[in-house]
């Protein structure tokens, strides 16, 4: 039997805990020897009697790491009597640093311990959890390398994080009241606020209605009682956008109803904004005007504090740049951006290395893959060729292949501007640091306008590196399996083959041999981007009638505005033609009279899906038809019926409403899954992978699944990534991996 050996342990190593882990079970097993983190492995040596009991503990490895290998190999170096934990090295690169991770139940009992040393301290962390993606620089992970560097420990955290019985030892993020970061509430005009506890001034503020902004672990977010929450939006001029809450635990069930497996979510390590359907639809509207409302429970020291100390069960917590821009890290900027829309400001004087949105999930699937997930990393074999996918336009995020790892960054925003484009352009720095990754592909979007093509392109010439264009939806796809299939993407808008603006595909095959088999008819969107904000001109778009006209008419739109419309859509001029999904229920949402101009992205999607909880579903006659040899859903039936519904119901009649739209999304979603099992059975394919952000839809989503499982086919998912673009820049690996392969 084994009695001596040296062991690397490949994997997340870094952050998690994992030399006290090893030195513990060391001590456990009488083990003598040492263990030294080397970047993405952690080196043991190792030697006693219980040698294999030893290997097969450290092999399970602590909670929140994520082992890929265990090697042992004979040594013959001598191993001195005693276990000791050796200052880093410096090894191969390809590990990870992991994802922040909420604060843990035995940090929170040291916060509220009176007379402890964490007593009342907002930044208490140990081993198991705290910040580490945002406060990390450059690997390995150890505090000189985060931004806790600044706060150099007291003798007494110092005791602790060489304590091999403690559950700080050699946690890098160790700190208390007396050495570590310190909280400052500040007045808009940066005057500090004499008070002897900032987080229970901050919380009486915020009880007398006072709006804040708070510096948490990844950026700065706005705070208020759900009672300022209308004046909220009004200073934000966000008037229907829904905010998310946190909530105090024993109080989040008397606001949303939370099946189990949510539960998990909200409470694990991620803690997660999680969407849940409100318990009464209408209430909360202040807050949320849909039937869902987006919550997650206090996920840092700081937040449980807020909690103790606030009267109210709930604060409104949204992140403080404006929507699709990269979150504010920085005290000035918060200060500058929002000298008019807060009355005081809680920070802290921690820098923020990476920022962190919230990480947002339904249903078990990603909205926004961020804090606590990112940077996600998933082993996948897509050759030898390190690659980057740059990611669409809209919810951009980053994603490095390198070794057998594809690794995703936190979410970016919408690469549309250029803080957000320089935000992109650090973030791929910053992977490519992270992970020594040197750059052989760069997979993008197929649309030459986008600034995150544009910035492909730059990267790929100045390199010398091959570019590959990746079709929006094809990326979807990729992203969803890599097994043949008849592949589902359902979105908002997506560059074509053909240049038009696709968004409701299907297509058979495999990953990149992808062809486009069917599609959404093809329809005028009128004005453009015009039709994305102002779904009405969509409507007219998918129904160009007379009867359409008149309602319009009925609505206030003028003579000129209808005799513009009409002759675009007649003519062609400024008219792009689209099979986008996500326009057809704008469309819808504008028919019902309950979304007339778009403010938020998915806004009117959004309302639509709320409009039909409770409403009838009723199969409507769908038509098909052929485009160019692909098999086409004639979207206009589908808008007519739904005309016709509601011009026979009487005025005001809710229920007709509630009905008309959940008719419209079961028979758009009918006519979709129709699609693809046509296909299906035409090229004998057993699987149809289904993706894209109308996936996100719930009624959509599983009328599609259903009907696809009732053909005896597959329906698969992947619940790992977003369903939405988040899951673009991953897919564009996936897909540019496969096509490399497959030419060597
Ligand atoms: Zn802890
Ligand atoms: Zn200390």
């Amino acid at each position: 039997m084994q009695k001596k050996g040296r062991i690397t342990v490949r994997g997340i190593v870094q952050g998690v805990g994992f030399r006290p882990f090893v030195y513990a079970r060391a001590c456990e097993y009488s083990i003598a020897g040492s263990v030294k983190n080397l970047g993405s492995e952690v080196e043991i040596y190792a030697q006693g009697d219980q040698f294999p009991e030893f290997l097969s503990a450290v092999s399970r490895g602590p909670p929140q790491s994520r082992i890929d290998t265990v090697i042992v190999t004979d040594t013959t170096k001598e191993i001195p009597a005693g276990f000791f934990i050796l200052p880093s090295g410096t090894g191969s690169f390809t590990g990870m640093i992991p994802p922040d991770i909420a604060c843990c139940d035995d940090c929170i009992s040291d916060i509220f311990k009176d007379g402890g040393r964490y007593d009342g301290y907002w930044a208490t962390s140990c081993v198991n959890c705290g910040p580490r993606y945002s406060i990390t620089s450059a690997i390995p992970y150890d505090r000189e390398r985060t931004s806790m560097a600044a706060f150099p420990m007291c003798a007494a955290c110092a005791g602790e994080y060489g304590d091999p019985q403690s559950r700080r030892h050699h946690a890098q993020t160790i700190a208390c009241a007396a050495c570590g970061p310190q909280l400052t509430l500040l007045d808009t005009a940066g005057n500090r606020v004499d008070c002897h506890d900032p987080v229970k001034e901050a919380a009486a503020l915020l009880d007398a209605g006072r709006i804040l902004a708070i510096r948490g672990i990844g950026g700065f977010h706005l705070a208020c009682i759900e009672e300022s929450a209308r004046e909220l939006k009004n200073r934000l001029g966000r008037l229907e956008q829904p905010f998310a809450v946190m909530v105090r635990a024993d109080e989040i069930d008397r606001i949303v109803v939370i099946p189990a497996r949510e539960r998990d979510y909200l409470t694990s390590p991620i803690h997660p904004i999680v969407v849940l359907p409100k318990r009464d639809p209408s209430a909360h509207a202040p807050i949320s005007n849909l039937h869902t409302i987006g919550c997650m429970l206090p996920y840092t020291g700081l937040h449980h504090l807020l909690f103790h100390h606030l009267k109210h069960p709930l604060l409104v917590m949204t992140s403080a740049n404006m929507p699709g821009y990269p979150m504010i890290t920085e005290l000035d900027v918060a200060m500058a951006r929002h000298s008019h829309d807060v009355d005081f400001v809680l920070s802290h004087n921690r820098q923020i290395e990476n920022r962190c949105d919230d990480s947002v999930l339904r249903d078990g699937y990603i909205i926004r893959l961020s804090r606590g997930i990112a940077p996600k990393r998933t082993a996948i074999d897509l050759g030898t060729r390190c690659i980057l996918g740059v990611g669409p336009e809209l919810n951009a995020n980053a994603t490095c292949y390198i070794n057998g790892f594809a690794v995703t960054s936190p979410h970016v925003g919408n690469v549309r501007n250029p803080a957000t484009l320089e935000y992109l352009e650090e973030t791929v720095r910053k992977l490519q640091r992270l992970l020594g990754a040197k750059f052989e592909i760069v997979a993008h979007d197929l649309h030459p306008q986008f600034l995150s093509t544009r910035f492909a392109r730059e990267i790929a010439s100045e390199k010398g590196l091959e570019l590959v264009p990746v079709q929006h939806h094809r990326a979807h796809i990729a992203a969803t399996t890599t097994a043949p299939c008849i592949g589902i993407a359902i979105d908002g808008v997506g560059y074509g083959d053909d240049g038009t603006v696709w968004g409701g595909e299907v297509f058979s095959g495999r990953v990149p041999d992808l062809s486009r088999v069917a599609h959404l008819e093809p329809v005028a969107m009128p004005g453009g981007d015009l039709a994305t904000r102002f779904p009405e001109r969509m409507l007219y778009g998918i129904l160009p009638e007379e009867e359409c006209l008149a309602l319009l008419a009925k609505r206030g739109w003028s003579d000129i505005e209808l005799g513009v419309l009409k002759r675009q859509v007649a003519t062609g001029f400024a008219v792009t033609m689209t099979s986008s999904t996500g326009r057809a229920l704008d469309a819808a949402a504008a028919l019902l009279g309950i979304c007339r101009e778009r403010t938020y992205d998915g806004e009117p999607a959004m309302k639509l899906e709320s409009a039909a909880i409770g409403g009838r579903t009723e199969p409507w006659v769908l038509k098909f038809g052929t485009t160019n040899g692909c098999e086409t859903l004639s979207t206009r039936a589908l808008m007519q019926t739904a005309f016709d519904c509601l011009s026979e119901a009487p005025r005001g009649d809710r229920q007709a409403v509630r009905d008309c739209a959940a008719s419209f999304q079961y028979n758009l979603a009918r006519g979709i899954a129709a699609l693809a099992i046509h296909a299906a059975k035409r090229d004998g394919l057993k699987t149809v992978a289904l993706s894209g952000g109308v996936a996100i839809n719930c009624a959509i989503r599983e009328t599609i699944m259903s009907e696809i499982t009732a053909a005896a086919l597959d329906c698969v998912t992947n619940a790992e990534y977003p369903l939405g673009d988040g899951g673009v820049s991953f897919g564009q690996c996936v897909y540019a991996g496969t096509l490399s392969s497959q030419r060597r």
